[in-house]
C-alpha cells in the first residue's frame, strides 16, 4: 500500500500529498473509474479507451481536479497524468456555451500539443465533436487566425508563443477561461541554458497569456520532475493560497521500475558499429535512440538506413509539419527505429517502444529521466542501453544512480533476454 502523509496545519488544512512507495501505474486502491462520478458520455469513452483501473496518480488527482481545486502535481512518466487533466477538464466543462476558450493548456513542444489533443479528442468522443484545436509555433499564424475566426473551441492546447501572438493579436480570448493547465511545468517555467546562459523565454511568454486570464480559474500544473526550486514558483500561479501537492514517487526517491537499465563504456569512433551490432542482436517491438544535436540525429539515421535497418529521424530543426508526420508515422508503426533529439524526450508517449539508446549521453540527470522513460510506460516493461564516453557522461551517471538509487551496471557480453523487458 501507499504510504500517505497528509500534513495539517495549526488553522488551515493543507493539501500536499506525498506518496512515498514507489509504486507503478496500477492502481494501490481498488477504486474504479466509476467511482469518480464522472459523466456518463465520459465514462463510455474510458471504457472504450481499455481503461480499466486508475493508476495512482489519477486516484490522487481526479477526485480533486474535479472539484475545481488547484493542484501542483508531479508524478512519473507514464503514470497517465495526462488523463487526470483530460477527464477533469472535460467534466468541469459548461457545455452549453458556445465559442469561447473555457481550458487552455500550454506545454513546451509541439509533439506534446498534439498528444494531449488527441486524448482530448478520444474522451470527448461521445460529449461533442471538435471540442479541442492545437495552436503551436511552426505552423503559419494565418491558418490559425482562420481555424478561431471560424469558431473557438472550448479547449486549446498550445505552445506559449503561439498563444501569446494569438491573444496578444486579439485573435484569440482568453478572458472566458475557467481552467489553466501547464503540463512539463518545471519545463515551461524553469530556465533553460542556452550558449551557458540560462534564460527563461518561456516563462515569460507565460506569464504574459496568464495576466490575460480572468482572476477566477482553477490552475493545474504537471511534470515528471518538480525540483524543488521550481515548487514555490508554480505556486505563485495558482488562485488556490494551498493548492493541493501531489507528489507521486518524489524524484528523490523515484525507481524506475520495470525498466532493465545498462551502461556500455565506448570509445566515440566506435560508437556506430556497437549500435548496428545492438540492433541487430536485439528483439524489440520500437527502439528511440537519442543523440546530442540534429546534425548526429541526420548522419546517424543515414548509416542506419545504409546498414540496411529501416529508421527515420526528428529533431527541432525539420519543419512542423514533417516533424508531425514522422512522429505519427513512428507511433503507427510505419517504422521501427527512431532517432531523435532531446526535443523527443519529455511526455511523449508511444506505447510500443521498449527500447531506449542513449548513443549520446544525456547532459542531465533529469533528461536521463524523461529519455528513458520512453520505454517501460504505464508499469510496462523497457530495456535502456546507455554509451558512456566522456568524462561528463561518467559524471551525469553517478549523479543517475545517486538520484534514482539505482546501479546501472555494465551491459553483459551476451544478449539480454528479451523476456525481461518485452512488454
Ligand atoms: P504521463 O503524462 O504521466 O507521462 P500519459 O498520460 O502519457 O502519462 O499516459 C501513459 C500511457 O498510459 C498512455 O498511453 C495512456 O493512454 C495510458 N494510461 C493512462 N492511464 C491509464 C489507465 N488508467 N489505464 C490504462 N492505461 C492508461
Amino acid at each position: 500500500m501507499a504510504e500517505e502523509v497528509d500534513y495539517e496545519s495549526e488553522d488551515e488544512k493543507t493539501t500536499t500529498t506525498t506518496t512515498k512507495k514507489t509504486g507503478g501505474g496500477s492502481a494501490m486502491h481498488s477504486a474504479n473509474f466509476k467511482d469518480f462520478v464522472l459523466r456518463p458520455e465520459l465514462l463510455n469513452a474510458i471504457t472504450e479507451c481499455g481503461f480499466e483501473t486508475p493508476s495512482q496518480v489519477q486516484q490522487e488527482c481526479i477526485p480533486v481536479a474535479m472539484h475545481g481545486s488547484d493542484i501542483i502535481c508531479q508524478a512519473r512518466s507514464g503514470m497517465g497524468k495526462t488523463a487526470v487533466f483530460v477527464l477533469a477538464t472535460l467534466h468541469l466543462m459548461d457545455l452549453e456555451k458556445e465559442n469561447q476558450c473555457q481550458v487552455l493548456v500550454l506545454c513546451h513542444a509541439r509533439e506534446l500539443a498534439y498528444q494531449i489533443s488527441k486524448e482530448y479528442k478520444r474522451f470527448s468522443k461521445y460529449m461533442r465533436p471538435d471540442i479541442c484545436e492545437v495552436f503551436i509555433g511552426g505552423i503559419p499564424l494565418k491558418q490559425n487566425i482562420e481555424t478561431l475566426a471560424a469558431r473557438v473551441p472550448p479547449v486549446i492546447v498550445g505552445t506559449p508563443g503561439r498563444v501569446l501572438d494569438l491573444a496578444t493579436q486579439k485573435k484569440l480570448d482568453l478572458s472566458k477561461v475557467s481552467m489553466f493547465v501547464i503540463d512539463e511545468c518545471d519545463r515551461v517555467l524553469g530556465g533553460e541554458t542556452r550558449n551557458g546562459v540560462e534564460t527563461f523565454d518561456m516563462r515569460s511568454e507565460v506569464q504574459k497569456v496568464f495576466a490575460m486570464l480572468p482572476l477566477e480559474k482553477q490552475v493545474m500544473m504537471y511534470s515528471a520532475t518538480l525540483p524543488p526550486s521550481i515548487r514555490s514558483t508554480l505556486k505563485k500561479f495558482c488562485r488556490d493560497a494551498n493548492p493541493k501537492e501531489v507528489f507521486v514517487d518524489d524524484t528523490q526517491t523515484l525507481k524506475l521500475t520495470g525498466l532493465l537499465q545498462y551502461m556500455r563504456e565506448v570509445e566515440e569512433k566506435e560508437k556506430s558499429a556497437i549500435l548496428s551490432d545492438i540492433i541487430d542482436n536485439y528483439e524489440f517491438n520500437q527502439v528511440v535512440i537519442f543523440v546530442s544535436n540534429f546534425k548526429r540525429c541526420q548522419v546517424l539515421s543515414n548509416l542506419m538506413n545504409e546498414a540496411g535497418f529501416p529508421s527515420n529521424f526528428i529533431h527541432g530543426k525539420m519543419k512542423q509539419e514533417e516533424r508531425i508526420k514522422r512522429f505519427d508515422a513512428f507511433k503507427s508503426g510505419e517504422f521501427r527505429i527512431l532517432l531523435a533529439t532531446d526535443l523527443l524526450g519529455r511526455g511523449i508517449d508511444i506505447e510500443n517502444v521498449n527500447l531506449v539508446i542513449n548513443y549520446d549521453f544525456p547532459s542531465s540527470d533529469d533528461q536521463y529521466l524523461h529519455r528513458v522513460a520512453r520505454a517501460g510506460r504505464f508499469d510496462t516493461k523497457g530495456l535502456a542501453i546507455s554509451f558512456i564516453s566522456t568524462p561528463e557522461d561518467k559524471e551525469i551517471l553517478a549523479k543517475v544512480q545517486s538520484r534514482f538509487d539505482v546501479s546501472i551496471p555494465v551491459l553483459p557480453a551476451e544478449v539480454i533476454d528479451y523476456n525481461l523487458y518485452k512488454n
